[in-house]
């Protein structure tokens, strides 16, 4: 094994699969449902991408919750006008689509510090 990336004089447990260095236990960390494994500096990027992606994908949310329900109403109950009543239930439904996307990257922004040797947790008494 190469020694780590960050930490020339230790040795390092595994490799980042985005940017394929090599890291110590130190620079690594979990991140997501999956426990994906990343290097510190990618998690990062990862995380300015997707916080990004969060505020943009809340602002269509919001917009597609306010306009779909008035869109609907117009269309439906007071016109009879089918088409702007569909356009307001796929705003609808497009600002669910938002908030599920917004929900799963939130859980990719979950992260925990790296172990290479998972402890089950050894009862102590004391
Ligand atoms: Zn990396
Ligand atoms: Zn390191």
């Amino acid at each position: 094994m190469p020694n780590c990336f960050t930490h020339p004089d230790r040795e390092s447990e595994t490799q980042c699969p985005y940017c394929a260095k090599s890291f110590c236990d130190d620079c690594l960390l979990l991140h997501g449902n999956l426990d994906r494994i990343t290097c510190t500096n990618c998690f990062n990027s990862i995380a300015g991408r997707l916080r990004s992606s969060i505020s943009r994908r809340r602002l269509f949310a919001v917009a597609g919750l306010l306009l779909g329900p008035y869109l609907f109403y117009v269309g439906y109950v007071r016109g009879s006008d089918t088409t702007t009543a569909l356009i307001g239930i796929a705003c609808i439904i497009a600002s669910a689509v938002n908030l599920a996307r917004i929900k799963t990257y939130r859980d990719t922004l979950q992260f925990r510090p790296y172990t290479h040797t998972p402890n089950p947790s050894s009862a102590k008494s004391g």
